[in-house]
């Protein structure tokens, strides 16, 4: 009968959270989807190198080698200590106990390979218990600088350390199950960290023990489903988006930067005083530059729920290091924030965008004064461990601000007046424009 019950309430929990998770990356989904058309799929050999090389093989992460050896162990004991899962799946939907272990139980070699995967996880989980500590230690102790600026105030602080916490409490969970497992079972399973730590268990009845077990499977499976369902809403979320944007990141060169099509049609009649061609658009949908989300394309949006808010383009940007109100990491915290909002606006009318009054610039998000810092040296895109480009979203944005709303500094507006009526930054006429030599 408690088999029964275990069964059912086990089936009850995973169909509540997959429910839940569903909802929760389907969120995610529609919201990168409000962004523009733009078309990432040339070359596929190269996007695949990349995805290898940079979200499995975490390539850029190592320019900095302590937190990128930390990030590793994490990473890897992540994934590895999943495995385990598979068995605490079947054993829930079946109500066994150890199912593997006992069908391969007296086959030596399938046997032995069971322990030394079991053995190697717990391994794995020490690793991942040195590098949380180690994490919580830079960010709570040692208060690194990148890991405490004012863009990390509030959630994104509390949302960082719940997930190092959540770590912490599925390591005491998995070692808790394993090692209780060996001391009600004269240690026949032979776990090797788990081995050492049944002699904490000397003098506990055998219900005692039981129920630290039973309470460390029901916790790392409970664990692991909450995961699934917070993930979503965490800036942990790069864990799965890692791989879809380092595959879809940029393949131009450094620097590049996109033109605009209607500009180049302008400047080239300019040029080439002929008629100039028909545009495709009506002049009144033209639109320069973006004003918020939907203005973005797509990749910009993956990029900003891809933000693991690292900090380091920021750590590297020059306006940030010299004391500008500029951070890259805040460009993509405001852009995920603001995507986040008009999600829920749309959720809060079945599905349909109302317009708010408001824009992905200032409004609490984007200020002009950030967008006007940026040198658009690109350090930030160069630093990114998963392949993300603020530097897009802040020239979008300020092609924005100039082109539609002719707001830009005073010292620029003398450049856009000669750009408009001389074809050249100088206040030459054209036919005069070589005398910027002599000026
Ligand atoms: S491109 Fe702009 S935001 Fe990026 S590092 Fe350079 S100045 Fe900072
Ligand atoms: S944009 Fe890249 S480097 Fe900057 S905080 Fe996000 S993940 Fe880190």
């Amino acid at each position: 009968m408690i088999t029964i019950l275990q069964i059912v309430l086990f089936t009850v929990l995973c169909g509540v959270a997959g429910f839940l998770a569903f909802k929760g990356y389907r969120r995610v989904y529609r919201n990168i989807m409000l962004g523009m058309k733009a078309n990432y799929s040339d070359n596929p050999s190269q996007r695949l190198n990349n995805m290898l090389l940079v979200a499995l093989g975490q390539k850029k992460m190592f320019k900095n080698v302590i937190p990128a050896i930390l990030h590793v162990f994490i990473y890897v004991g992540f994934v590895i200590t999943q495995i385990e899962l598979i068995e605490i799946f079947i054993d829930g939907f079946t109500g066994s106990h150890r199912i593997i272990y006992h069908a391969v139980e007296n086959i030596p070699f399938l046997k032995g390979f069971y322990v030394f995967t079991i053995s190697f996880i717990e391994v794995a989980s020490l690793f991942v218990l040195f590098a949380t500590l180690a994490f919580l230690t830079r960010r709570w102790i040692l208060k690194v600088p990148r890991l405490n600026k004012p863009e990390l105030k509030g959630w994104p602080i509390k949302d960082a350390t719940i997930i190092l916490l959540a770590e912490l409490y599925l390591l005491t969970c998995i070692f808790s199950m394993n090692a209780g497992d060996m001391a009600l079972h004269n240690s026949e399973y032979g776990f090797l960290v788990s081995g050492w730590l049944v002699p904490l268990f000397s003098g506990m009845s055998n219900t005692t023990i039981y129920i630290v077990e039973k309470l460390g499977w029901w916790g790392h499976m409970i664990g692991v489903l909450a995961f699934l369902v917070y993930l979503p809403y965490s800036k942990h979320l790069h864990i799965l988006l890692a791989f879809p944007n380092t595959y879809f990141g940029r393949l131009t060169p450094k620097g590049y930067i996109a033109n605009m099509p209607e500009i180049t049609k302008e400047i080239k009649s300019m040029m080439n005083p002929e008629p100039a061609p028909a545009t495709d658009t009506p002049v009144e949908a033209i639109k320069f530059g973006a004003r918020d989300v939907f203005d973005l394309t797509w990749k910009n949006l993956l990029d900003a729920y891809t933000c693991t808010e690292c900090g380091r383009c920021s750590a590297a940007c020059p306006a940030n290091l010299t004391g500008k109100k500029l951070s890259p990491r805040k460009i993509m915290m405001d852009t995920r924030d603001r995507l986040e909002d008009v999600g829920r606006s749309i959720e809060a009318n079945n599905g349909i965008w109302k317009e708010d009054g408001k824009s992905l610039i200032e409004n609490g998000y984007i200020s002009v004064e950030e967008l006007r810092a940026c040198t658009t040296c690109n350090a930030c895109v160069e630093e990114c461990p998963v392949m993300i480009s603020p530097l897009e979203i802040i020239v979008q944005l300020r092609r924005n601000l100039v082109m539609e709303e002719s707001n830009a500094p005073n010292e620029w507006q003398g450049m856009f007046a000669n750009m408009e009526n001389n074809g050249a930054p100088w206040q030459f006429s054209q036919q005069d424009r070589l005398n910027w030599e002599k000026a």
